[in-house]
């Protein structure tokens, strides 16, 4: 009954989708076809833009834990957490919070601009960061889950608005959820806002969590930094996507993400490029034990000259690029979902 009234959905004749059986149903290429190339149409720049002003400008130049505006109650962190939860239960999605302990981090001015990141004293003061979840149950396998996350925090060593680092990744998944709001999934999809500019990284405890539950994880999509790369090559009016991965797993997605992209004539100068060892967020979930885990970046060694300084603003991103990015990545999470 279950599967008619999925055959009924996707408008074929009730007695052909009995003959074919289900798994025909969820995979028939022209259908997934036709959905992904509306899904793709859907991903709107221009409302990426807008999250990316409100959280790395105005009213929100920073998000973190260390620092509150003058005369609000929250810390821009938890500012950023109910902007994020106000927009996802607009479109009828349930937001889960798991609170991780965390430290900022310390200033050593020593180092290169770009790393000036430092270990924090046990006398620093603790905070309580969240991840958020939102989760699209799967109708027919709601057990296989694939994950698409970014970290909300900016650099909290530092007064950076983190417009790359990462507004522009939350926007791009904050974009996804609202594109996939209506979609009916086969597999779960979890979106999930971490930080990984306070420590220890809160993707850790995610990724752990997750693999202490037995959660069937199949791939992991992270996105960070999407659209960056060096400043010639954004005058140059480059569109580049790089996806890295650290095992073969994530290789797999890699050539996923190259496939759809020519499939569906996105038109990202889409690259892979092989990890010597687990790295940012993705790699809290390689280290957890689910190796079908990416990172998409836009170069790689990551090349925007603000890189975690002052200047890492909206007004520097290239929003067109990031918006390619977040459909390439939307094509190869609905492609993976009716691959049953
Ligand atoms: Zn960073």
């Amino acid at each position: 009954m279950k599967y008619a009234m999925l055959g009924m959905l996707l408008g074929c004749g009730l007695s052909l989708c009995l003959d074919f059986g289900p798994l025909a149903v969820a995979g028939d290429a022209n259908s997934v076809d036709a959905s992904i190339r509306r899904l793709i149409s859907a991903v709107d720049s221009e409302r990426m833009s807008k999250h990316v002003f409100y959280l790395a400008k105005d009213p929100l130049p920073y998000r973190k834990l260390n620092l509150t505006l003058p005369g609000h109650e929250k810390n821009t962190l938890y500012e950023t957490d109910d902007y994020l939860t106000g927009k996802l239960e607009s479109w009828g999605y349930r937001v889960e919070r798991e609170g991780v302990q965390v430290q900022a981090f310390r200033r050593d001015t020593s180092k290169r601009k770009q790393e000036q990141y430092s270990p924090p004293k046990p006398e620093d003061p603790w905070y309580t960061a969240y991840n958020l979840y939102a989760e699209k149950k799967g109708r027919s396998h709601p057990d296989r889950i694939i994950v698409v996350l970014a970290h909300k925090d900016s650099p909290s060593w530092i007064d950076s608005p983190g417009a790359y680092d990462n507004a522009i990744g939350t926007a791009g998944v904050l974009e996804m959820a609202r594109v996939l709001a209506q979609y009916n999934c086969e597999s779960t999809i979890r979106f999930l806002w971490c930080n990984e500019e306070h420590t220890p990284w809160t993707s850790k405890t995610a990724a752990q969590k997750a693999k202490a539950r037995g959660d069937h994880i199949v791939a992991v999509f992270n996105l960070d930094a999407i659209g960056g790369k060096p400043a010639e090559q954004t005058a140059a009016g480059k569109k580049i996507n790089v996806t890295a991965y650290t095992k073969p797993e994530g290789k797999r997605l890699a050539e996923l993400m190259s496939e759809v992209n020519t499939r569906y004539s996105i038109g990202l100068e889409q690259r892979m490029v092989e990890r010597q060892q687990p790295g940012d967020d993705d790699g809290s979930f390689v280290l957890a034990g689910y190796p079908a885990a990416v990172i998409n970046i836009g170069s790689w060694p990551y090349g925007d000259p603000n890189y975690h300084a002052e200047g890492d603003i909206p007004e520097g991103c290239d929003i067109k690029n990031a918006a390619m990015t977040v459909q390439a990545t939307l094509a190869a999470i609905v492609t993976l979902d009716r691959e049953l």
